[in-house]
This record gives C-alpha cells, structure tokens and sequence, in this order.
C-alpha cells in the first residue's frame, strides 16, 4: 500500500508529545516523509506511533525473554543430576589421605581404588582396570583412560 497526500495516518507528534492522528503531506511510494497533526496542526517528520513501536518493543523483549529462558530449567536439572568427574572423585577420594598418593608412572602397576598423583592431571583415583596395560582413573577436574605396567 501507498500512502497519498491528505491520507490519515496514525503518527507520534513532537509538539503534543503523543501519537495523535495525523494526514500525510508528502508521500513517496511507501515513504511518508511529511504529516500534520491534526490535533496542533504541527507539520513535521513522520514518526511512527509511540504505542505501536512501545507494543513491539515489548513483544520483542519477551519473546526473547522466552526463548533465552526456556532452556535454563532443562540444563539446571541436567547438571542437578549430572555425576562430573569432580563429585564422582570427591565421593571416592572421601577421608582418603592425597599424601599417600603415588607419583604416576606408566611403568607402575595400577589397581582399583589406587591413588596416584599426575604431574598434570592432579590427584588421580583409579576405578577400573579395564585392560592389562590400561586403567580408568578419575581426577578432579576429568576421567581418563591412564597406561599402566608398560615396561
Ligand atoms: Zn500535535
């Protein structure tokens, strides 16, 4: 739709600081680049209603409201439920002494229930063997496959 000149046309007005009904002076296809108040007669810019832009504004507002709060919940429960490596390492590590740890080396022999301690990893417990040469061990911050009994 095209606006013509003397249309009406629903317009913010700089002069009554409100949106009042205006008529379209001067029109360019679908660029209105005039109106006059019809409530002060003011002649000016054309601004779109305050109501209008306010309205979508804060149905914007809420519709990301929406959208970047729904997932929040999902993830909460999720990490509520959520074993990491550092509460299943606090479970097993509980009352343990971190002082008996032994260094760990890829040399060494390494048994359910072993505390080592990794030069990068950290204080380590060790839960499965899973192989001859190979051992699940958590660390605090992640859980890892470690070598063990390579000569
Ligand atoms: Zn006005």
């Amino acid at each position: 739709m095209s606006y013509v000149s003397g249309s009406p046309i629903d317009a913010y007005c700089m002069a009554c600081k409100r949106d009042s009904n205006h008529v379209v002076l001067e029109a360019v296809g679908l660029q209105i680049r005039s109106v006059r108040c019809e409530r002060c007669g003011a002649e000016d810019a054309y601004r779109a209603p305050r109501a209008k832009t306010k309205a979508a504004l804060l149905e914007f507002a809420a519709q990301k409201k929406r959208t970047s709060s729904a997932p929040k919940p999902a993830s909460r429960s999720r990490k509520a439920s959520a074993r990491t490596p550092r509460t299943i390492f606090a479970e097993l590590t509980d009352g343990m002494d971190f002082d008996t740890a032994l260094p760990y080396s890829a040399k060494n022999a390494l048994n359910e229930g072993d505390l080592i301690r990794h030069p990068i990893f950290g204080i380590g417990i060790v839960t499965a063997r899973t192989d001859f040469q190979k051992a699940k061990v958590v660390f605090e911050t992640s859980e890892r496959v470690m070598v063990c009994n390579r000569q």
